[in-house]
């Protein structure tokens, strides 16, 4: 039998030139799942002529940003030289660590965007690694049923996705266009969300519309839902995280001293980040930070 899931609904936030962003994750009534501990939902938005998605060059710390893109084309480039451009059905994983700046922009503007980004908390063992950028053009992909799915991280079904988490994780897209049942397989260690990028979902009798997440804890071993037609479904899992991570603007971290630093590096203009090679000059300003005396 099903358990009962957690209804959350996400926030809408408007980041201008039209763009429409659902915050799925953190919210008041959750703030990660496993080491998942921010979820974004980009469009669909259908830019006019002369507008897209760019954002200016910005630094993270502690965590790992994970792009789903579902349409259009956004250009990556960050301070280690990465520029690439992802597709839909693509992945780009960038692993901060001790720090890394990077820039996103539609590729054209005029176009459909459509995409999830998600980040992944690093464990305090993993979290002054190395910056890193990897991109997965092709992902393990197959029919269950009636639905499409795609593993985007983690192993599932006997697919594995290849990149390197540092905590046990899952991630799984199921797109169904013509509707139906789906049984999913679930490690029952991990606690899970699903959250619905398009359509409508059923799940223990309840319906659960776009941008709405629904949380599992740890417990069950499988779970079977009912996706309309053209629905789309993000699965997100993992391990409990011991304890919730700090976030502050686009910093993660395990203590405050550690943020405060990277806040303070941002502002001062340390090396510490590198740069976007010829893109200074859309350098984001932090907020200030919230705590005093750190
Ligand atoms: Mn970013």
């Amino acid at each position: 039998m099903n358990p009962t899931p957690q209804r959350i609904a996400g926030r809408a936030s408007d980041i201008g030139e039209g763009m429409t962003v659902l915050r799925a994750l953190p919210t008041r009534q959750r703030r990660m799942i496993g080491a998942w501990c921010f979820l974004d939902h980009l469009g669909p938005v259908d830019f006019p002529a002369g507008h897209g998605m760019h954002v200016g060059a910005h630094p993270h710390i502690g965590l790992q940003t994970f792009t789903w893109l579902i349409e259009g084309e956004v250009l990556h480039r960050d301070s280690l030289g990465s520029a690439q451009v992802i597709r839909p059905g693509q992945v780009n994983l960038m692993t901060a660590g001790h720090g890394i700046v990077h820039t996103e922009d539609s590729l054209a503007d005029g176009q459909r965007l459509h995409a999830a980004q998600l980040w992944i908390a690093l464990p305090p063992e993993a979290a002054d690694c190395p910056p890193d950028f990897e991109h997965y053009p092709d992902l393990p992909r197959w029919t269950d049923g009636a639905a499409t799915m795609t593993l985007l991280a983690g192993t599932y079904a006997g697919q594995h996705m290849p990149a390197r988490f540092h905590t046990p994780l899952v991630g799984l897209d199921a797109h169904s266009p013509s509707g139906g049942n789906l049984r999913l397989t679930l490690d029952p260690s991990f606690e899970h969300g699903l959250f619905v990028l398009a359509g409508d979902m059923q799940l223990a009798g309840e319906t659960y519309a776009r941008d709405e997440l629904a949380y599992l804890p740890p417990g069950p071993t499988e779970l079977t839902l009912h996706l309309a037609a053209g629905s789309r479904l993000l699965l997100v899992g993992g391990e409990p995280f011991p304890e919730p991570v700090l976030m502050f603007w686009n910093f993660v971290g395990h203590h405050k001293a550690d943020i405060a630093t990277a806040w303070r590096d941002w502002e001062a203009g340390d090396p510490r980040f590198g740069r976007v090679e010829g893109d200074e000059g859309r350098r984001l300003a932090s907020p200030p930070l919230p705590w005093v005396g750190i």
